[in-house]
């Protein structure tokens, strides 16, 4: 089985020691175990902080060996915690685990694990604890999958190593219908469908990162997200073959995107591709995109991005605006974007019009719409995400199902 340990799940020595013995307890049944941990408590986004205040955009290269310095300290802790209980345990970093990735900093994608030294460790009765959220490229260099990106270790190993079982240990006791820090009246589901999941975890909910619940999918590998503070079963996410879906099944909130707007853009074909091309080159991952009715044979174009993306596709977007003619560019930090979810939505009609009614009975203006067969996603102020989060969640009634 694999067992992921998330940052608050390891922040004190005291929780390592508990997550140590939770792992000890599944193997001293007869189970093989690998532990995947991030780094302890806030401590990424205090690596980050550090070499911010040396430089403000530091190099992509040297931020990923930086940051990948966090679960290396804490595997380590790990491995020492299970051996005071008196078990074997061994901890590897990204490479030594065989996890193998491209070379896009920050946000690499696993291509390939060799699982020959993990599968010999086992072999030799050892639990062994594997560094999330890095790996290494071709050139050797050491790589980072993205914030969040300890899920997508431990999902992927339990694919590779075909592994029976894969818990998610973290600070909330399973998947609510919205974030339960936002939402009071949020529910704890017993299930959720791959599909939504992602969705959900695409859309802000941060208690998945989204490519891991892509690679559990795509591999079918279920999960259970559960609490490392108790023995509850937590939230199962797999496959859900349901005669009748519900319309909507969660709600979630991303305070993490900026928008950019390019205007007076000519209006001829080809200009789309030539934006979003340079975009892409830079790697940058485009979320919602609004083009207006043109006027003048010119047009207004808004997109969303991560505020971490944000002075690249600032960057790319000035440089493409005066190539082909368009007018400024002007950026805003300060937004919000509300979504619901259900694979139900695809045969229930209505779920726009009482999302957006919602919206309208608590004042809060919508700045840009995007929907899929199954989500809704509105663009607002910032100010407004929390109560616009509660808003939608209530009119739905995510609580009491
Ligand atoms: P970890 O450090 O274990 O990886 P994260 O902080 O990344 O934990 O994710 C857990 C957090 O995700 C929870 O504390 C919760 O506030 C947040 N969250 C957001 N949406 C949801 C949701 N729908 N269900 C449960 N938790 C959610
Ligand atoms: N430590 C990394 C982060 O904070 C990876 C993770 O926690 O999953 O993003
Ligand atoms: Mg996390």
């Amino acid at each position: 089985m694999v067992q992921k340990f998330g940052g608050t799940s390891v922040e004190t020595p005291q929780k390592l020691r508990a997550a140590a013995m939770r792992a000890v307890r599944e193997f001293q049944s007869g189970r093989q175990v690998v532990v995947v941990v991030s780094a302890m408590g806030d401590q990424t986004d205090e690596l980050i902080e550090l070499a911010r205040t040396i430089h403000p955009e530091p190099d992509p290269r040297e931020m990923d060996m930086l940051m990948a310095v966090g679960e290396q300290m804490s595997v380590a802790l790990m491995a020492i915690a299970i051996h005071a209980l008196g078990c074997k345990a061994i901890s590897l970093t990204g490479k030594q685990a065989g996890i193998h990735t491209d070379s896009v900093s920050s946000k690499a994608k696993i291509r390939t694990i060799d699982t020959t030294r993990l599968r010999l460790e086992l072999e030799e009765g050892q639990i062994v604890i594997v560094a999330g959220f890095q790996g290494v490229d071709a050139n050797d260099n050491i790589t980072t999958l993205g914030r969040g990106g300890s899920d997508t270790t431990a999902v992927a190993l339990a694919a590779a190593l075909k592994a029976d079982r894969c818990d998610i240990y973290t600070d909330v006791d399973g998947i609510y219908t919205a974030d339960p820090r936002i939402v009071p009246t949020a529910r704890k589901l017993d299930r959720i469908d791959y599909d939504e999941m992602l969705e959900l975890a695409s859309l802000g909910a941060r208690v998945m990162q989204s490519r891991s619940v892509e690679i559990a999918k795509r591999f079918s590998v279920p999960f259970r997200v559960r609490s490392s503070a108790d023995e509850s079963e937590g939230t199962l996410v797999t496959q859900i073959d349901e005669l009748e879906h519900v319309d909507v099944r969660g709600a979630a909130l991303e305070m993490q995107e900026a928008k950019v707007t390019i205007r007076a853009v000519p209006d001829r074909p080809g200009v789309a591709a030539a934006i979003f091309g340079e975009i892409a080159r830079n790697h940058i991952n485009v979320d919602m995109i609004v083009q207006n009715v043109s006027a003048d044979g010119m047009t207004d174009l808004s997109f969303t991005v991560l505020k971490s993306d944000l002075s690249a596709a600032r960057r790319a977007s000035e440089q493409l605006a005066r190539t082909i003619g368009a007018g400024r560019v002007e950026v805003d930090q300060n937004i919000a974007k509300v979504s619901v979810v259900g694979i139900g939505m695809k045969s229930h009609t209505g779920v726009a019009e009482k999302m957006f009614k919602a919206l309208a009975d608590n004042k809060i203006n919508i700045q840009m719409i995007s929907t899929s067969e199954i989500k809704i996603s509105v663009l607002i102020g910032a100010e407004a995400g929390a109560q616009a989060l509660r808003a939608v969640h209530d009119a739905f009634e995510l609580g009491k199902r």
